[in-house]
């Protein structure tokens, strides 16, 4: 069924989409598909996470993610009723605030008792001379805002638990497993035939994988030696507000490590111990050993987390690996195409993997609009696309180095009043 408010595009109408993933840049796409006439089912390895209890990642509840002009274009160009709606839960970031990691706990101990507003006053560097920012978005949320914009498409259909297992690009047919908790030692497997497939399927794509067996795809994937640890600032218990500054990036940074926070509609900070594996080992499996860390390098910490919800998260979360995937081609003839961090996985630290994805949506789109021909309107996309993911990669890679260690040198400092001038 075609939308009517938006023409097909080149002749799509009643034709077969399957988006693999329906993570932000599944969802996204999904939605740029439905636009255009096609005929949409989404496949998604996980459950429903509209439903209750459902996570969209299976490590965390959910991170907070930098949203910028990259990635809000991509739903600019699409949906600006849905853009705003997303917008509305979003919070504005002017800058980063780099915080003191000598301040003693003491101190804000006393700010606290004086009933100060935010007990850690760092030093605030905006991001933009004109007052322009980025904005911190919950990933779960955002995702959740996408899925129910295309679930009221009348031409997309969604398939939940349901693992891409293999695919055949020359006959077009791919065969999904079923995934839930009860899916026993068969499970069921559908076989879905379709004219385009799009893989949208996060770092370890499985079509990526897949499209390697069709195509000479040049293929880098690096590991970098750093962890994540995610734990949580609650809100002020008396006033219930903010405890820092709600419109900042927070960064105690420690030249080899760090820790962010970034904040949440709900008056929480969604933070981000980032460290080598060799650091988390320092601390060991003792509590002990974890206060006497943080008491060493981010005593102001403690305070704003709590010492007893410090033990508690850190001990019960996971501390994950970053990877940064790099390939070419993105296609296959007019078959498949990969997007988001399917074809660019990237390390956080520039903020842009979702805001890349979202933009591969947007180009990718401009591309099939401007050809006739789907399998031309890929290679010149692949083409295209390709210095510029790779490029953010490595933008995202050498940020870390910025964010951890870079914003407080005097040459930053040096730099900035150069560009202030
Ligand atoms: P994903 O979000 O990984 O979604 C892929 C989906 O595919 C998932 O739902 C998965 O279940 C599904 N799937 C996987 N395999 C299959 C299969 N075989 N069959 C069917 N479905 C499958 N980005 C930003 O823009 N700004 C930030 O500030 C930012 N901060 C970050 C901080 C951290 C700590 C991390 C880890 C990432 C951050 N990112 C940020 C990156 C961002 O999270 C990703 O770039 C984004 O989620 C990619 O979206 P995606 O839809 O391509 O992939």
């Amino acid at each position: 069924m075609t939308n009517p408010s938006t023409p097909a595009a080149n002749g799509t109408t009643g034709k077969r989409a399957c988006v693999v993933g329906a993570g932000p840049v599944g969802a996204l796409s999904a939605l740029y598909l439905a636009k255009d006439g096609w005929d949409v089912d989404v496949y998604e390895l996980r459950g429903d996470l509209r439903m209750p209890g459902n996570k969209s990642l299976n490590f965390t509840k959910s991170i907070n993610l930098a949203l910028s002009e990259r990635g809000i274009s991509g739903m600019r160009a699409i949906d600006e009723t849905l853009l705003k709606e997303v917008l509305a839960e979003t919070i504005p970031m002017y800058g980063r605030e780099v915080h003191n990691t000598k301040l003693p706990a003491s101190v804000v101990e006393k700010r606290k008792e004086a009933g100060y507003q935010y007990w850690t006053e760092g030093e605030k560097q905006e991001y933009d001379c004109h007052g322009r920012f980025i904005r911190s978005a919950d990933r779960h949320r955002l995702n959740e805002q996408l899925l129910e914009r295309i679930a009221k498409e009348p031409n997309v259909r969604l398939h939940f638990n349901q693992g891409l297992k293999k695919m055949d690009l020359d006959k077009k047919v791919a065969w999904f497993e079923y995934s839930a908790k009860d899916a026993g030692e068969n499970p069921e497997v559908t076989r879905v035939e379709f004219d385009f497939l799009l893989g949208c399927d996060g770092a370890h794509s499985t079509v990526r994988r897949l499209l390697q067996k069709y195509v000479r795809m040049d293929y880098e994937q690096t590991y970098i030696d750093t962890l994540w640890c995610e734990l949580e600032i609650y809100p002020n218990e008396v006033t219930g507000d903010f405890l820092i500054h709600p419109n900042y990036l927070h960064i105690w940074p420690k030249q080899t490590f760090m820790f962010i926070a970034i904040p949440s509609p709900d008056k929480t900070f969604t933070c981000t111990l980032f460290m080598p594996q060799s650091r988390f080992d320092e601390i060991g499996d003792s509590p002990d050993g974890l206060i006497a860390f943080f008491e060493r390098h981010f005593p102001a910490v403690i305070p704003l987390i709590g010492r007893d919800r410090l033990i508690k998260d850190y001990f019960k979360n996971p501390k994950l690996p970053l990877i940064s995937v790099k390939c070419s081609p993105y296609h296959y003839k007019d078959s498949c195409v990969i997007l988001g961090d399917a074809a660019h996985a990237m390390v956080p630290f520039y903020g842009q993997g979702m805001n890349a994805g979202f933009e591969d949506v947007r180009i990718l789109f401009e591309h099939i609009h401007a050809h006739s021909d789907l399998g031309t309107a890929l290679s010149r996309y692949s083409e295209a696309r390709k210095p510029n993911a790779h490029s953010i990669n490595d933008l995202a890679m050498t940020n870390y180095v910025e964010m951890r260690a870079n914003v407080t040198s005097s040459i930053y400092k040096a730099r900035k009043q150069v560009e202030e001038f």
